[in-house]
């Protein structure tokens, strides 16, 4: 029965998980064990031997240790000669048994040895074959030391299985356990690793859409599941998808049309408490069903991503991830993903402020426009790449504008300067740089644009100044203009500015309230 036990747990035992913490040979373990039996035996001998009993034991306590202090000969004893050796031991063994007492010889617990080195290799058909193997042994022994007796022998052989399936029982147990562990451990440091990727990758970046990007695949490397996404709270208090992975175009159509509201009763823990939020099935929420029809979300995680506004964290956002599957949330997922948000978030958050900052060292704390800075740096960016495309400048004046600041004071002056950068944002094209140059001077610097277009958009800035509305301004407002462009008028940054500016004076000159493109008036 016992050997039909262990045959059934071999059969069951899956060859992989049976593998290598273990891998050390039974001939390497023997190698070591082999001289302390060599002394084992000899002391069960003591002094009752006589002169063949010792010299068989020395020479054998001697062959072993050479092996053992001769590490170049380990090779013999692991490999070509292992079976002869094993052979040996059982013949030095069996002869001490049968010299001291046969089947009642104090040496016959040595007959376990064999057994559990098994047990240590922790190979239950290696168990198996050294019990066998052992059993019959011993009752060779005692029918050759003609000790022999059916029943203590049976009793011992049975000593002999147990051992092997106790010790083979516990080693498994622990086994498993180690196993488990050397993987969750193995788990967790390529975990880290990726995690220590992400933030070395994302930590300095500036740029939000690689934030993002990376975020989802790192999340994507790192759980198991299809879909990610980055959502962020928009101005209308909506959670917009910003990025993702694994999402359909029709998918994110479907939510953009029914964008989860920050304020719903489910997202309240994550949004108001920064708790990360598990929906183990989506059908069971009224507010998701509406924001998720059309998409395959069934299960999600919801992760915040905080940034830190004035000493106060909020959140500006979630990294979600989630699954066609109903209850398709793996736990232990959890931590890798709470990192990455994490890690996330502290990018968001240095993007963001250097962004700020940036924005802050560009503008004009008045009007809100680029300052003269920003102007020049992308003055010089532009005009060396004019020659792939025309380049023009207008350089705008407001006309008596000491008049108007004596008149009406300098704060209505500074109202006014504000209500002109307004105008000028809002009468050029979007992607024309508008900037404060001095004073009450003004900049536009306008990209493949030719001189006769570029004196049209400044006709187009005039008019409007002029035409303000009445309750805008105290009095009548007027600008002039000088228009220079690169290649008609100017050849580089230098003789662009100089051409623009003497043509705003010759406007100037001419009456003012006026847009000069050339001296010809
Ligand atoms: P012109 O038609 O020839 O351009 O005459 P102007 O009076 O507009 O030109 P001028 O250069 O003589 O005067 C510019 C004035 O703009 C002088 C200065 O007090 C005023 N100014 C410059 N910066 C500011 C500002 O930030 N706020 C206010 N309120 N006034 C400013
Ligand atoms: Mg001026
Ligand atoms: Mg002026």
């Amino acid at each position: 029965m016992i050997v039909v036990m262990i045959m059934a747990s071999f059969r069951n035992k899956n060859k992989k998980s049976n593998s290598n913490i273990f891998s050390i040979s039974l001939a390497q373990i023997r190698l070591k064990i082999a001289p302390v039996n060599a002394l084992l035996l000899g002391l069960a001998v003591g002094f009752h031997g006589d002169l063949t009993d010792y010299v068989i034991l020395f020479s054998y306590f001697l062959l072993n240790l050479f092996f053992l202090i001769f590490s170049g000969l380990r090779f013999l004893v692991t490999r070509p000669l292992r079976f002869i050796l094993f052979g040996l031991d059982l013949a030095v063994g069996g002869y001490i048994i049968t010299q001291t007492g046969g089947l009642y010889s104090p040496v016959y617990p040595l007959c376990y040895i064999p057994v559990l080195i098994a047990v240590v290799r922790f190979k239950y058909l290696g168990i198996l074959i050294w019990c066998t193997v052992m059993a019959a042994f011993l009752a060779f022994i005692t029918i050759f030391s003609k000790t022999f007796e059916i029943f203590p022998l049976f009793i011992r052989i049975g000593y002999l299985y147990l051992a092997g399936i106790i010790g083979g029982y516990l080693i498994h147990h622990t086994y498993t356990v180690t196993e488990e562990v050397s993987k969750r451990l193995t788990r967790w440091n390529i975990e880290l690793q990726r995690l220590h990727h992400f933030s070395h990758q994302v930590i300095g970046s500036s740029n939000l859409e690689d934030i993002f990007s990376e975020t989802l695949k790192t999340v994507q490397q790192n759980s198991s599941f299809p879909m990610a996404a980055v959502l962020i709270i928009d101005e209308d208090e909506f959670l917009r998808i910003y990025a993702s992975r694994g999402w359909e175009e029709k998918w994110l159509q479907s939510y953009a049309a029914h964008p989860l509201p920050k304020d719903s009763d489910f997202l309240a823990g994550i949004i108001g408490y920064r708790n990360p939020v598990i929906c183990s099935d989506v059908k069971k929420h009224k507010e998701l069903i509406k924001s998720f029809t059309g998409t395959p979300v069934e299960s999600f995680y919801a992760f915040p991503l905080v940034a830190r506004e004035k000493e106060r964290e909020e959140v500006v956002g979630i990294l979600m991830v989630s699954s066609p599957m109903v209850r398709a949330v793996p736990e232990q997922e959890y931590p890798i993903l709470a990192g990455i948000a994490n890690q996330a978030s502290i990018a968001i958050q240095n993007a963001t402020s250097l962004h700020n900052e940036m924005t802050k060292a560009y503008t004009d704390s008045l009007t809100g426009l680029y300052n003269r800075r920003y102007f020049n740096e992308q003055i010089e960016k532009e005009s060396l790449k004019a020659e792939k495309a025309p380049l023009s400048l207008i350089l705008l004046d407001i006309d008596d504008f000491k008049k108007y600041n004596d008149t009406y004071g300098h704060p209505e002056g500074d109202r006014l300067l504000k209500l002109i950068a307004g105008t000028l944002q809002e009468t050029v094209r979007e992607h024309d740089i508008v900037a404060r140059y001095g004073g009450e001077e003004f900049a536009v610097i306008l990209r493949d644009t030719n001189n006769a277009t570029a004196a049209h958009i400044a006709e187009r800035i005039r008019m409007a100044v002029e035409t303000l509305p009445p309750q805008a301004k105290k009095s009548r407002v007027t600008i002039s203009a000088g228009i220079a462009t690169i290649p008609d008028s100017a050849k580089d940054q230098g003789s662009l500015l100089d051409a623009a500016d003497k043509l705003l004076y010759f406007a100037k000159n001419h009456g003012k309230n006026k847009v000069c493109s050339n001296f010809d008036g």
